[in-house]
């Protein structure tokens, strides 16, 4: 039979060096012949340096290398796609194995500095669920609503993918799916990524559609990352039909939750805004969401709409992006436009979907 390559994907519950922590996997690395502090290498060499081989990893015996290659895959997913855009931002398709039928691919971006002599490294943008139980009308993510919540492995592992394509400056949990919902994987994967691969709390963003009693819950154990919170419109109807998993969820107690969260955190939390053009982009809109935002401790992130197939929304023009962005500044609101990058390859905020497997070559 054949023996599954570093590169390889793990069969379904195979461990990878990935799925154990660190004592454990000192222990297989025992049990496989090795030195203690081989595991300690290997870990470091994929989370600090991004191998995706054994064969990187020359610090490593050669023998040892051919053991592990055969016997501990580093990674459980595929890289089954990668598309790069004009502005240097790479998509990646991963698939993960998970049991017959249910094998599924997420999205991960690599957004490099648009200085390329800037030496902060690039944004990451990850996945936490395959698909999205949420179904925001103007997004790609949930159009087909939720297939499962990722492992943390699964999580980490999208870091480790971003950092083989270079160093990494940032992150930004606002790939496909929704991070509260599958909040103890991220939470272990993040923890990780700080303590190991050495991304500070203010340089990671949770996106959440902000669930106000989660917030309240995870507030005070003082997360270590930034929290944006995707509100949308100021007036609750609205907010009914843009994120529907929020329904009858009351606008006033997101934002107090989010006064909630400076209080514990004493981080301000971003409110992003789609700018959807005739939805929301209006000035009774800017206006009414100064009166909301203005004296809390936090700023808004505007983003034009990035058409997606058929959601039916168009992207607002500069002068009406620019008169919604003066309202606020006016009264007070510290507010930024963000264009997203990524937009030729499909990969720009809300145009990550999930895709079908492509059947596997036998
Ligand atoms: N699921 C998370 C992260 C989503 S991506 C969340 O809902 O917060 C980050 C932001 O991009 C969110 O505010 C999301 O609503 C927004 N977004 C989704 N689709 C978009 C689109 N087509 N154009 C622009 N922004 C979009």
């Amino acid at each position: 039979m054949d023996q599954p390559q570093s590169n390889d994907p793990a069969t379904p519950q195979t461990p990878t060096l990935l799925s154990l922590d660190a004592n454990a996997l000192r222990e297989r690395f025992v049990a496989l012949g090795a030195k203690p502090f081989h595991a300690k290498i290997a870990r470091e060499a994929v989370l600090q340096r991004g191998a995706l081989e054994y064969a990187q990893i020359t610090s490593l015996p050669a023998a040892l290398r051919d053991t592990l290659a055969r016997e501990l895959p580093i990674l459980s997913s595929r890289e089954t796609d990668r598309r790069q855009s004009r502005d240097a931002t790479t998509k990646l398709l991963l698939a993960f194995p998970r049991g017959a039928g249910r094998d599924a691919t997420v999205e991960v971006v690599h957004i490099p500095p648009k200085d390329r002599e800037s030496r902060k490294g690039a944004t990451l943008c990850v996945s936490t669920q395959v698909g999205c139980p949420v179904a925001c009308p103007f997004c790609a993510s949930g159009r087909n609503g939720l297939v499962r919540n990722l492992e943390a492995h699964e999580i980490l592992e999208q870091f480790v993918r971003g950092r083989a394509i270079g160093e990494l400056g940032r992150s930004v949990v606002m790939g496909i799916g929704e991070p509260l919902l599958n909040y103890a994987n991220l939470s272990s994967a993040l923890d990780v990524v700080h303590d190991e691969m050495g991304i500070g709390a203010r340089k990671i963003t949770v996106s959440t559609v902000g669930f106000p009693e989660r917030l309240r819950r995870i507030a005070p154990t003082k997360p270590r990352f930034q929290l944006a919170i995707s509100l949308h419109t100021p007036f609750q109807e609205q907010r009914d039909v843009l994120v529907p998993a929020m329904k009858g969820v009351s606008i006033e107690d997101v934002l107090e939750a989010g006064d909630d969260w400076f209080e514990h955190t004493g981080r301000e939390v971003t409110y992003e805004y789609v700018l959807l053009s005739g939805e929301n982009d209006s000035v009774e809109h800017a206006e009414r969401l100064a009166l909301r935002v203005a004296g809390r401790r936090c700023s808004v992130n505007l983003i034009p709409f990035n058409p997606v197939d058929e959601s039916g929304y168009r992207r607002p023009t500069q002068l009406s992006v620019d008169r919604f962005h003066a309202i606020l500044a006016e009264r007070g609101v510290v507010a930024t436009v963000r264009w997203s990058r990524g937009m030729e390859g499909d990969a720009a905020c809300g145009q990550l979907r999930v895709r079908a497997l492509p059947q596997r070559a036998s």
